[in-house]
């Protein structure tokens, strides 16, 4: 198998010093593969893709904290509504409606953050800071019971110019701040979620709270995403 547990162990001890919060990124990877991380202490966990999601779900321990960090699609938010710990990746104000209400459902209030476009590539999801402003004023209007805004996520781009990496993570930190002030009852920014296998250490450097490390961790995907 492939999980690095010396890998993982080092991480592990870089991100304890800062009070860093570690996801592991799991897509891709076998529930036995999970098994091992989750055996090591991991209590956290990613995945982009709703099936897989709920496949591993159903058959992994049910003390791990899944994190959906994906484009999720409104119709399949139920899916994973009953169980989800933290959705990472909301990008439209539509889509936390929708949140919102199978949240209800299951008489949850579910956690999210919001992604934000930092990178310059085309191909991100995310929020610009205008459309970030506007979501949040609406939410502050009218307030949506069933979530729970708790700060924002971001990917910088996929470059070697940790330079680039650096000014990208640097502007997310800047809006996390100006948002931390606002007291809207169901938004109150805490995560801050930025840095991945290639850039957590600058991301660290650069204020995160939450890192989300795949490859690093389990060995390199198969070509997907
Ligand atoms: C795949 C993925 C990661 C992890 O990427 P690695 O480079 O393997 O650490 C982190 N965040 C998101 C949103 C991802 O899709």
């Amino acid at each position: 198998m492939a999980v690095n547990r010396e890998a993982y162990e080092q991480i592990v001890a870089d991100l304890g010093s800062h009070r860093v919060t570690l996801v592991a990124v799991s897509k891709t990877k076998s529930v036995e593969e999970i098994k091992e991380v989750y055996d090591l202490g991991q209590k956290d966990f990613g995945e982009n893709y709703v099936q897989e999601l709920t496949e591993k779900q159903s058959e992994l321990p049910k003390d791990i904290r899944w994190h959906f960090i994906g484009h999720l699609q409104g119709n399949k938010v139920k899916q994973i509504a009953p169980f989800v710990h933290l959705i990472q990746s909301v990008d439209s104000l539509k889509l936390l409606q929708e949140i919102n209400k199978q949240a209800k459902k299951f008489n949850r209030v579910i956690d999210c953050l919001l992604q934000v476009h930092i990178a310059q590539e085309e191909t991100k999801f995310g929020f610009d800071e205008r459309e970030l402003t506007q979501i949040l004023a609406t939410i502050s209007d009218s307030p949506l019971a069933n979530i729970h805004v708790a700060g924002l996520m971001g990917m910088a781009s996929f470059t070697d110019d940790m330079n680039k990496v650096k000014i990208e993570f640097r502007y997310l930190k800047r809006l996390f701040e100006q948002y931390e002030k606002w007291t809207i009852d169901n938004c109150q920014f805490a995560i801050l979620s930025m840095g991945m296998s290639g850039d957590y250490q600058i991301a660290i450097e650069e204020g995160s709270t939450m890192v989300r490390i795949g490859s690093l961790i389990f060995g390199a995907r198969e070509a997907r995403n």
